[in-house]
């Protein structure tokens, strides 16, 4: 008998200890998923703090870093991407606000704009 119970508690123990391990586990992953977070968040503030430099800074003659020189440029092929893609999908602009309009729209839905005097089939 008294062995059944000596089996018994070393079940029960080891349990406890599966126990305990799958608690540290996910105490460990839950700290990796918050620690992962706050540093994404950290880059964000990063991303806003260089935004905000780039705004304030874009059109001085001497630009501090070279990154904004990139930045401007691959900001203006970005433009020209978009403008390949309204092509694409038939698609144009307005020429009043810039908005993505239809290519049979009147009017602009952003706008109001008269569209039919812009563009004559
Ligand atoms: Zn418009």
């Amino acid at each position: 008998m008294e062995i059944f119970e000596k089996i018994g508690d070393t079940i029960v123990s080891a349990g406890k200890d599966v126990t305990e391990k799958a608690k540290e586990l996910s105490s460990v992953a839950k700290l990796k998923m918050d620690i992962r977070a706050k540093e994404d968040f950290v880059e964000k503030q990063y991303a806003l703090i260089g935004k905000k430099y780039y705004e304030a800074h874009k059109d001085d003659d001497i630009l501090d870093y070279e990154e904004c020189n990139v930045i401007e440029e691959a900001l203006s092929a970005i433009s020209d991407m978009k403008t390949q893609l309204m092509n694409l999908k038939g698609a144009k602009k307005c020429p009043n606000c810039g908005a993505e309009v239809a290519e049979d729209a009147s009017f602009c839905a952003s706008c109001g704009t008269k569209l039919d005097d812009f563009f004559e089939d």
